[in-house]
């Protein structure tokens, strides 16, 4: 009896221990998921904090964590796509970071290994997370126009003062790559070096494509409209800068969520492309392995 004692004892604390070491977040992931549960009613902090974030390693200029979680390959898939997906980088598209979060949950309960995630579902936290949320970010910055250029396309201030449409809400920053939150996404391209990266916007509710290979036709609802990049755009920067395709998808309403059908129909398309149409180039596995390979361009 009192072995069993024991036991029991030994167990309940093991569970405990392991309780609160599987729900325990840094307090900076913590307190953006607070505020992302409060502020959206499609997302709850507990649907938020059920992701397991990295120790953060990049703040916005307010000082909120961006969040990143990553869903690794299979070890023995070293050549598998990586795909680096980007919620929220305009603070105002709510339904871009409440859908990236259900797909969050779908690859939680379905990842295969066959890609490697790695997620950054609120690129924009301080312009989502106040009282009116905006597109820029708190240096009134339009973060998809803050990216370098690429050399046949104008500075993106030049480009932006000239505009007829020059509005604040597309202000690009004194200098490409001034704030820190499109420095996370520089960063990130030369550390992880995505096969394909994907964006979501709203809310234009059609798909975008800047790339080289054969895009999506459609992803659920929406279908392929290819609008052409600005300069400082992430798909101006990823694909014609750094040569890795950009998926954009906007969604039809920044306010209002596509049907849970929808939402699934996209998910499922978009994976569906992928498994045919990203495939690894060998310089960028070669480099990752440690070794020189030739960039193919
Ligand atoms: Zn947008």
């Amino acid at each position: 009896m009192l072995y069993q004692l024991k036991f029991l004892s030994v167990f309940l604390l093991l569970s405990l221990s392991l309780n609160a070491w599987s729900t325990n977040q840094h307090p900076d992931v913590e307190d953006v998921c607070q505020k992302v549960g409060s502020k959206l009613a499609s997302v709850s902090i507990k649907e938020c904090l059920s992701n397991r974030y990295f120790s953060p390693r990049y703040y916005s200029v307010n000082g909120k964590a961006i969040l990143e979680t990553h869903f690794p390959a299979n070890e023995d898939n070293p050549d598998a796509p990586r795909i680096l997906f980007i919620g929220g980088i305009h603070g105002d598209e709510y339904s871009s970071v409440s859908v990236t979060f259900k797909w969050l949950n779908t690859l939680r309960k379905h990842h295969s290994g066959a890609f490697d995630w790695h997620f950054l579902p609120v690129l924009n936290p301080d312009g989502l997370l106040q009282r009116r949320s905006s597109r820029v970010n708190a240096n009134k910055v339009d973060l998809n126009r803050n990216f370098i250029p690429a050399p046949e396309f104008p500075e993106p201030l030049e480009h932006w003062q000239k505009s007829a449409k020059k509005r604040l809400r597309y202000y690009p920053g004194h200098a490409p790559l001034s704030e820190p939150e499109s420095r996370v996404i520089h960063e990130l391209i030369d550390d992880y070096k995505p096969t394909v990266i994907v964006s979501v916007h709203a809310p234009h509710g059609i798909l975008d494509f800047d790339g080289g290979i054969q895009p999506p036709r459609k992803l659920g609802p929406l279908h392929l409209r290819q609008l052409g990049t600005y300069p400082g755009s992430l798909g101006n920067y990823g694909w014609f800068v750094k040569n890795i395709p950009v998926v954009t998808i906007e969604l039809p309403y920044a306010g209002i969520m596509p049907k849970k059908h929808d939402i699934d129909r996209m998910w499922t398309d978009l994976v569906r492309w992928l498994k045919y149409k990203a495939k690894r180039k060998p310089s960028a596995v070669a480099s990752a392995n440690g070794e020189s390979g030739n960039v193919v361009k």
